[in-house]
């Protein structure tokens, strides 16, 4: 249940109507919006009586949120969220390029790719160091190091990084890390989305191979009703009966989130695609589409890169890509 008060609600009066609440067992979310301030209620509202509530000289207005998602439903805060993370703002018109390896593979490797990425244009640098991989074969990451190694790149070029955390356990290793990703596999690894809701590092939460965008809203409702806000949402390709990309982009994502959440949304082409040439048509049609950011695989030399090579850009094609996104952008203004 959402209550909108009514402009020149003193503060006073907003505290009193908030006790109220609070005595009854609710929680309440408070949302000074540019325009308006709504109170969310969470929780058991059986207790409350919307006409009475309705009634109040203070309240504008009362509406029943029928969405399991609360927090992160746009009805509970309309503006949109900012994520700042190491001086780079995501979301509300904010627009940010995350560029990098798929993996952390060697020191000289990841400075490359940082500074080229910089270069060419990138707000942050993304690079695995803990890799969820499908065969427990296959280059698991250099864990420990690679994030290590990550804040060596991170202090040579001054991008904040982005990696993925597979592990609660790990998490005091993400002290300097800007922001934490939760990979696909562990979207709904729930304890792991509570645990990272007690932080305060903005948290990028990509969509899981096979799972709803009210599914991936309600696993952005575990880090938010945990007390983290700072959660941007990514959409990475989804499982269908399609084979000749590695997954499906559902670029629907973009308008379909930005209706129902105030969260920003970024798009991973790379990972969507799983091949090369298809990542700058993706990536330029998630732009256009109305994305708060994408998020790329970049290598110095993808044909011998340790995981993901297939999808990797150049930075030459990144630079390539990133000034066709740019001229998007200004058209789009
Ligand atoms: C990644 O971004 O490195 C990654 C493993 O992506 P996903 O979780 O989307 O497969
Ligand atoms: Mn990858």
């Amino acid at each position: 249940m959402i209550a909108i008060l009514k402009h020149g609600t003193t503060e006073a009066q907003q505290e009193h109507l908030i006790a109220w609440l609070r005595r009854m067992n609710v929680d309440v979310h408070i949302s000074h919006g540019q325009e308006v301030t709504i109170l969310g209620l969470i929780g058991d509202t059986s207790k409350v009586d919307m006409e009475l509530l309705s009634s109040l000289e203070i309240v504008e207005s009362v509406k029943r949120v029928s969405e399991p998602f609360k927090q992160v439903n746009r009805k509970f805060n309309p503006d949109d969220t900012v994520v700042a993370a190491g001086g780079v703002k995501i979301g509300g018109g904010h627009f940010a390029v995350i560029a990098g390896p798929c993996s952390v593979e060697t020191e000289e490797q990841i400075i490359f790719c940082a500074q080229a990425v910089k270069d060419a244009g990138a707000d942050i640098l993304r690079g695995g160091a803990f890799k969820p991989r499908t065969s427990p074969y296959a280059f698991q990451g250099l864990k420990e190091d690679g994030i290590r190694l990550l804040l060596k790149a991170k202090e040579a070029t001054g991008l904040p990084i982005i990696t993925e955390l597979m592990n609660i356990r790990d998490l005091e290793l993400f002290a300097e890390v800007d922001i934490i990703q939760v990979g696909a596999r562990n979207m709904q690894n729930f304890d792991l989305l509570r645990e990272l809701g007690k932080t305060d590092k903005p948290i990028l939460l990509k969509r899981g191979l096979a799972n709803t965008l009210q599914e991936l809203l309600m696993s952005a409702e575990y880090i938010m009703s945990s007390g983290n806000q700072q959660v941007i949402l990514c959409e990475r390709g989804i499982r269908t009966f399609e084979t000749y990309t590695r997954n499906t982009l559902d670029l629907s994502a973009v308008p379909v989130l930005h209706e129902l959440t105030h969260l920003p949304v970024v798009i991973d082409p790379s990972h969507a695609t799983g091949k090369s040439r298809l990542v700058p048509p993706m990536a330029a049609a998630a732009v256009a589409a109305g994305a708060d950011g994408i998020m790329v695989e970049v290598h110095n030399d993808p044909v011998h890169a340790l995981c993901d090579g297939a999808q990797s850009l150049t930075p030459e094609q990144f630079a390539q890509l990133n000034q066709r996104i740019g001229k998007i952008r200004e058209a789009l203004q």
